[in-house]
């Protein structure tokens, strides 16, 4: 039962260490125009029941339709999460009553899922990565929300969202701690929003976690877990996990036993609470819906799915650093998001030379760019520098036009006043200086106006530096200081 993880952070307690195991089950909205089984929109922030079919309203005698677009999608992700794609699938009832799921029960995937074993790289940050298996993904309906805010004695219920059809995807217990699973969403989420498969809006429900923490002694086999239903936030899913792992440990350490269990977690008071016991917990009945056949389809309908695949995040980083030299880090900061390396590539798409300055531009988005929309609480979307502007100004430092130093004023004017950076380089006189002898004439006034820096050089070449300095100063920073170092040295005799 070990997993194939490579470190641990593990707990202290008064008799020893502790290992945290935590496995998630995410559900996801499936990015589709109209329902699981109905042809009801599946738009968010319309008046409330205003997308909802009589299948939704589970008007007696309705038939449910399945929708082929959640089954590619589905399909999709479990390609993106190189998982085992069922052919034949089949679809439970899971009964439950709810005030929001006027059918008294839910349609699930339950024994036989869509989607079967898969696996997500996860970087954990310190340039380490793990490897989360993937145990299932399968298709169900969401419910419909009850509204208790909108009048002092009655209760609402809005069916809109009742039928949106959702990818639950199930984790194995790989993870051993709240950084790895805090990662593990990060990332699963970024492989989502490039398949296109679901928006990963968390703020919206409409990428939600189910959060299974467990304790043991290293080494030891797994203990009980508790279950952390409907985690919206990803820094909540880490605080929750530290608190319930500490809140087993003391309960082990006093002597007590960890009872198998449901938990909701309060993010004002930071604490996980109970929310119903095993011996409370449903008991679903669930058999195959005879509304709906075995979800059957073609290992052709799988492979013309995967030929039209975007590339995903561990590919095109992989690309980054082969094509262009990143470093690896740089390459994951770029690919993290989507818009991000969208951005990227459309920068390197307008450079006059990307083998050459494919790296210099990757280090101006990064440095530069997401630098300053860091520090003014901007993001990518709404940049004031567009990517042919910033493609420009790499165009003109790697051709050696202006220097690296000016290019930053350039920025400057371009993130502020807007314009053509090729243009404003000519009309604000931005341009090198290329002219050696016009640096040697410099160089030469320089060395001539400071006798005493030129021996203290010629006894510590370092000092070159000072020189250097001086040089780019008295030009406004115009001039290649590769070019005037060289012309130093050989003046200075170093
Ligand atoms: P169930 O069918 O009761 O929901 P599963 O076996 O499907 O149980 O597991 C649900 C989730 O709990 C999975 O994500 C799995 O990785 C996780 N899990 C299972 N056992 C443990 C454990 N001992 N500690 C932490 N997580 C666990
Ligand atoms: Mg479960």
């Amino acid at each position: 039962m070990n997993a194939p993880v490579k470190s641990s952070k593990l707990l202290k307690g008064h008799t020893g260490d502790w290992e945290m195991v935590i496995g998630l089950e995410v559900h996801a909205q499936v990015t589709s125009n109209s329902k699981l089984f109905s042809g009801a929109s599946t738009e968010f922030g319309g008046q409330p029941n205003d997308h909802v079919s009589l299948v939704d309203a589970a008007m007696p005698g309705m038939l449910p339709v399945i929708n082929e677009e959640c089954v590619a999608q589905a399909v999709r992700t479990g390609l993106g999460l190189k998982a085992q794609i069922n052919l034949k699938s089949t679809f439970d009832r899971k009964n439950y009553f709810y005030p929001d799921l006027p059918q008294g029960y839910q349609i699930s995937q339950y024994k036989s899922p869509i989607v079967g074993e898969g696996e997500v790289i996860v970087d954990t940050g310190d340039g380490e990565s793990i490897s989360v298996g993937i145990e299932r993904l399968h298709l169900e309906q969401d419910a419909g929300k009850s509204l208790h805010d909108q009048n002092p004695t009655m209760s609402f219920v809005d069916l809109n969202r009742s039928g949106v059809a959702l990818m639950e995807i199930v984790s194995k217990p790989d993870m051993r701690s709240a950084e790895q699973a805090r990662a593990y969403v990060t990332k699963l989420r970024s492989i989502l929003r490039y398949l296109g498969t679901c928006d990963g809006d968390m703020e919206k429900g409409n990428l939600r976690a189910d959060v299974n923490v467990s304790v043991r002694k290293p080494g030891e086999p797994f203990g009980t877990r508790c279950e952390i239903k409907n985690v919206n936030s990803i820094r909540f899913i880490g605080q929750a996990i530290e608190y319930e792992a500490r809140r087993q440990i003391d309960i082990l350490e006093d002597g007590g036993v960890i009872e198998q269990e449901t938990r909701l977690y309060d993010p004002n008071k930071g604490e996980t609470r109970s929310m119903r016991s095993k011996e409370e917990a449903h008991d679903y009945r669930y058999f195959p819906d005879p509304d709906l056949l075995p979800l059957e389809f073609t290992s052709a309908f799988v492979e013309e799915l995967k030929a039209k695949l975007p590339e995903l995040p561990d590919e095109k980083r992989a690309r980054f650093i082969e094509e262009f030299g990143l470093t690896p880090y740089d390459a994951s900061v770029l690919v993290a998001e989507r818009e991000s390396a969208d951005f990227y590539e459309a920068v390197l798409a307008k450079l006059t030379d990307k083998a050459r300055d494919g790296k210099l531009a990757a280090n101006w988005v990064i440095n530069e760019l997401f630098g300053r929309l860091n520090k003014e609480g901007g993001d990518i979307a709404t940049s004031p520098v567009s990517a042919s502007q910033l493609s420009a100004i790499v165009d003109l430092i790697g051709e050696g036009t202006i220097s690296g130093k000016i290019a930053k004023d350039l920025f400057e004017i371009v993130w502020t006043k807007g314009g053509d950076p090729k243009s404003l380089v000519d009309s604000l006189g931005m341009k090198q200086v290329t002219d050696l002898g016009a640096i040697e004439k410099v160089v030469d006034d320089i060395i001539a106006a400071n006798p005493d820096k030129v021996e203290q050089a010629k006894a510590k070449p370092q000092l070159v530096g000072w020189f250097v300095g001086q040089v780019m100063k008295s030009s406004g920073g115009k001039v290649n200081p590769q070019a005037v170092n060289d012309i130093l040295k050989t003046k200075l005799g170093l």
